[in-house]
């Protein structure tokens, strides 16, 4: 069988809609692999979970004074809601949060640079902040142009605390700050709920040693406004090509092919999985995973969340096959993340864009700046590296998390932050 860029740029067309966690098209997107499995002659089935979302009513923020501008916001899902009549108390830009920054902070409502993540939240909890305001975007945005993303504000950091949070431009956030605000508002009203979202599960087994497990994994979600074709179309269509190759060419071991929904609020499909098969990941010798691919300009690297030998190994053999791709080991922020935690080493693959080559989440993840010939550059270090490991006679591969990256996965999963909640309760 040979790889074709061309096949699966069309494949990448027929599924490069919106397809946010939980919502319909996700769903309709989960049906489409499942139909494309079936016509390779190979069953799929499509696993359910549930999802933490919310519906946002209202999301309001005005600066009050020494001016009165009502700014477009949204509003963070299961953030705390206000009372009707809203927040109405002093303004504080801190920047970066620093202590400096927060030492005047409390009861007020505090904009921050972000991205909001875990420490940043708990320095603005830790301050009293009544309010907290994010930022995205560019100076020169064009608000017809652009969009100002949904924002969840997740189990992790609601673990710490919770206050009413809404998210607006770079560019009103300049103008606000270089007007003096020191008094605004805020009224943030949201539902919190549960939606269903899709894992996408085929599997081949082997003609040897069908008890052992390979599976090659990509998220098919995107985030909101965004047709997610280079995150993550590009490994979805990678993975269905590969899984072409194994359904006319028997594996010796028994792969899998796994597409994930829900991965952008935070590895959902991922976490959902191992929870639910935990018996079967006694035998997952290696997750392959692809996140991100397709641009014309851009470069290939691979990450191994495994021993230090598996990643000097796959160098080595991306060299002598002709490869080009930089290897090395270390994590990244995709559905690896829950194999590995669970003891199950992974491989990542992905094309990052040339900078200013590429766009990823937002509306401009099109397939403006992706090619046929990019994507098969990538399924050929998968499917090449896929078939050694899934037709080796021996599974060379410790099923072993190095300490290096057990660190790397904890720190990642705030585990330490975490762990000291749970000791106070
Ligand atoms: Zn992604």
């Amino acid at each position: 069988m040979k790889i074709s860029g061309e096949r699966e740029l069309e494949l990448l067309k027929k599924i490069g809609f919106t397809r946010v966690a939980g919502s319909e098209e996700e769903q309709k997107a989960a049906v489409l692999l499942q139909q494309e499995c079936e016509k390779l002659g190979v069953s799929a089935e499509i696993e359910k979970f549930s999802i933490e979302d919310a519906v946002i009513e209202r999301a309001e923020f005005q600066i009050l004074e020494p001016f009165e501008k009502s700014y477009e916001v949204t509003g963070y899902k299961c953030a705390q809601n206000t009372f009707d009549r809203g927040v109405t108390v002093d303004f504080l830009y801190a920047e970066n949060a620093l202590e400096a920054d927060l030492a005047d902070a409390r009861g007020k409502i505090v904009m921050v640079n972000g991205p909001l993540r875990l420490p940043l939240f708990r320095r603005l909890i830790d301050a009293g902040a009544a309010g907290i305001v994010t930022m995205e975007g560019d100076f020169r945005d064009k608000p017809e142009e652009t969009d100002l993303s949904t924002r969840m504000l997740r189990r992790t950091l609601r673990a710490f605390g919770n206050v009413p949070i809404v998210h607006m431009r770079v560019k009103d956030a300049m103008e606000l700050v270089a007007g003096g605000a020191r008094r605004a508002k805020l009224v943030l009203k949201n539902t919190p709920l549960e939606r269903t979202s899709r894992n996408v599960i085929a599997t081949i087994p082997g003609t040897e040693r069908s008890e052992e497990i390979i599976s090659f994994g990509a998220h098919y979600d995107s985030v909101p406004y965004s047709t997610g074709v280079y995150d993550n179309g590009a490994g979805t269509v990678i993975n269905l090509e590969v899984l072409r190759y194994f359904a006319e060419n028997p594996p010796k071991r028994t792969v899998k092919f796994i597409w994930y929904g829900s991965e952008e609020i935070g590895l959902e499909g991922s976490w959902a999985y191992v929870k639910a098969h935990q018996e079967e990941l006694k035998k997952h010798l290696l997750m392959i995973n692809v996140d991100v691919g397709g641009p014309v300009l851009g470069a290939d690297k691979a990450s191994v969340t495994g021993v230090k030998e598996l990643s000097e190994y796959m160098d080595y053999f991306m060299k002598i096959r002709g490869h080009r791709l930089k290897v090395s080991q270390g994590i990244i922020s995709s559905d690896s993340i829950p194999f590995a935690a669970s003891g199950v080493p992974a491989v990542n693959f992905d094309r990052d864009g040339a900078p200013g080559a590429a766009c990823i989440h937002n509306r401009f993840d099109t397939l403006a700046f992706l090619s046929a010939a990019a994507l098969e550059k990538t399924t050929k270090h998968v499917l090449d590296f896929g078939m050694e490991m899934v037709n080796a006679a021996v599974f060379p591969v410790k099923r072993e998390i190095p300490e290096n990256i057990v660190e790397e996965i904890d720190r990642y999963l705030y585990k330490k932050e975490l762990s000291q909640i749970r000791s106070k309760e």
